[in-house]
């Protein structure tokens, strides 16, 4: 496309006129674009991006679009700070290709099918017992060990302390022997 001189004269003339806005009309404009949101609901969460699991106050409209993300003050792990990458939460979390539900693919199956957080967890419970059952050993030789050898556990960093402390009880109950966790490896 070609531009005359007189064309780029117009253009420059426009874009000139348009910085000298009163700042009260730039904000009606910007007001018009981008109408303030109200914020109907707020949860604690945890940053995605990285193992220092920052806490953050995630703020949502009435379309339950994220609208708002700042530092949780009371979670220990960052004390309300937060760094720049946090920001992308609010355009990860309103992608419509986020995955909110639990997809499934049966051994052998091609299709991914859509399945409850419930069904998911009594599925995983069902799966752990049937193969600890399977596997536990009470004795190798003489010696008492009350073990299972076929599951593995690791934590994430994200995991509080409390959240270790709880997780790994639970797995030494079960006898899991190969306990680890994500900052340790
Ligand atoms: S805010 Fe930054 S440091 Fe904290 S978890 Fe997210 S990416 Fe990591």
């Amino acid at each position: 496309m070609e531009i005359s001189r007189r064309d780029f004269l117009k253009v420059g003339g426009a874009a000139a006129g348009s910085l000298l806005l009163p700042v009260g009309a730039a904000a009606a404009a910007s007001a018009a674009t981008f109408p303030l949101r109200k914020r109907v609901g707020e949860a604690a969460s945890v940053c995605p991006y990285c193992s220092v699991g920052c806490g953050v106050i995630v703020a949502t409209d009435a379309q339950g679009h994220i609208i708002n993300t700042e530092g949780d003050p009371d979670n220990i792990h960052n004390r309300g700070a937060l760094d720049p990458k946090s920001v992308s939460i609010t355009e990860f979390g309103n992608d419509p290709k986020r995955l909110k539900t639990v997809l499934y693919r049966a051994p052998n199956s091609d299709k991914w099918e859509v399945k409850s957080w419930d069904w998911a967890t009594a599925e995983i419970a069902k799966r752990v017992k049937a193969t600890r059952d399977a596997t536990f050993k009470e004795k190798e030789g003489d010696v008492t060990v009350n073990r299972t050898e076929a599951i593995a556990w690791v934590g994430g960093a994200a995991n509080n302390n409390e959240d270790c402390y709880l997780a790994a009880k639970f797995a030494r109950a079960l006898g899991i022997v190969y306990l680890e966790h994500q900052a340790r490896i």
